[in-house]
């Protein structure tokens, strides 16, 4: 018998993708023998409306990854640091050693302050980039506007705001990105509109900052297909832009049942602001491994800050689990059940 695997280890949107974009990748193949616009310019204006903001203030990328890529070869040489805060996106410290830069890693803070940033600490650091991520990955936790415009205000160089999950938040900064000429906020078109196999990411900031990261990434990265197939998840309309919020208010809902249920179950996850949970437990790698066995993918996330008693409690470990279909979860929640049984 083959087993259906569920892969929950992505954040990705397990509901799939919106109709409207499925349906123009059907016609892409026959215009895949002409170059795209360079530096995308109808993509640009599509997400400026999604975001309110204008066209000069956005550019975009292979992927958000390309834009922070991009913005670290920017705005720091080979040698320079890069302070965010531990646990968090796991690409970041991978990119800063790609492009030379030395990283400073400030832990989270505990519980009591919400799982916030340091934020002096993180400018303690005298680094030429400050990375933050709201809500962060892997613990789905937010970032205060307080602690942000603290760092905004007192920065020394770049500040980056990657807000991959931010719809599923429904909290953005991007306010805070337009009005000051050293912030970048970066989004995704991974996530929420479900659309991780194209590649197709973007930030937001004051035009002249824009330009650089642009000028950092050079042209023709945003593939033909792609491009077509964002405009049509970002149009508005059921089959687009409607789709999505629909299926991020089904997995903000989905997300709180399915921590109730964890509970049940006496575990103790972290309260979630985005589309997957984590949830702390010293055995996480040999829960991992049990569901692995039995077809269900989650992510084990080991070495975590033990200054934070969660995780300090749980030896460092965790299991990140994203949020899909309801009977997923079921699936997930049946082998936890019976594993930690
Ligand atoms: C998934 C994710 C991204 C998205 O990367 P893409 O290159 O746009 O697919 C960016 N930041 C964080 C924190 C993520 O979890």
């Amino acid at each position: 018998m083959k087993l259906e695997v569920v892969d929950l280890s992505d954040n990705t949107n397990l509901w799939g993708t919106p109709p409207a974009a499925r349906s123009c990748m059907h016609d892409a193949s026959s215009r895949v023998s002409r170059y795209p616009s360079p530096y995308s310019a109808d993509l640009k204006r599509a997400i400026a409306a999604y975001v309110g903001a204008g066209a000069e203030d956005v550019v975009v990328g292979c992927g958000s990854d390309d834009v922070l890529d991009s913005a670290m070869r920017a705005f720091a040489a080979p040698g320079d640091s890069i302070a965010y805060s531990t646990p968090t996106f796991s690409m970041i410290p991978v990119l800063a050693r790609l492009n030379g830069l030395l990283p400073a890693e400030v832990p989270l803070r505990d519980v009591d302050h919400g799982y916030d940033i340091d934020a002096d600490r993180l400018l303690d650091a005298c680094a030429k980039i400050i990375y933050l991520c709201a809500p962060n990955n892997p613990t789905a936790t937010p970032i205060s506007r307080e602690a942000l415009v603290h760092v905004i205000q007192n920065a020394a160089g770049l500040v980056i705001l990657d807000e991959a999950y931010a719809e599923f938040a429904g909290i953005s900064y991007i306010d805070l990105a337009t009005r000051h000429e050293h912030v970048l906020v970066t989004r995704t078109l991974s996530k929420a509109f479900g659309l991780a196999g194209l590649r197709v990411g973007y930030g937001v900031g004051a035009p002249e900052l824009v330009s650089f990261v642009e000028r950092a990434r050079g042209p023709y990265k945003v593939s033909a297909p792609a491009e077509r197939a964002a405009l049509a998840a970002l149009a508005m309309g059921d089959d687009g832009v409607g789709w999505v919020e629909t299926h991020v208010q089904l997995a903000r809902d989905t997300r709180e049942r399915f921590r109730r249920e964890l509970m049940t179950l006496g575990l103790d996850p972290l309260p979630s602001s985005a589309n997957f949970i984590l949830v702390p437990h010293t055995a996480a790698e040999s829960l991992g491994a049990r569901l692995r066995r039995d077809g269900v993918l989650v992510r084990v996330v080991t070495g975590l800050p033990e200054s934070i008693r969660a995780f300090a409690a749980a030896n460092g470990n965790a299991l990140r689990i994203g949020v899909g279909p309801w009977p997923l979860m079921l699936r997930a929640l049946e082998l936890l059940g019976s594993a930690l049984s």
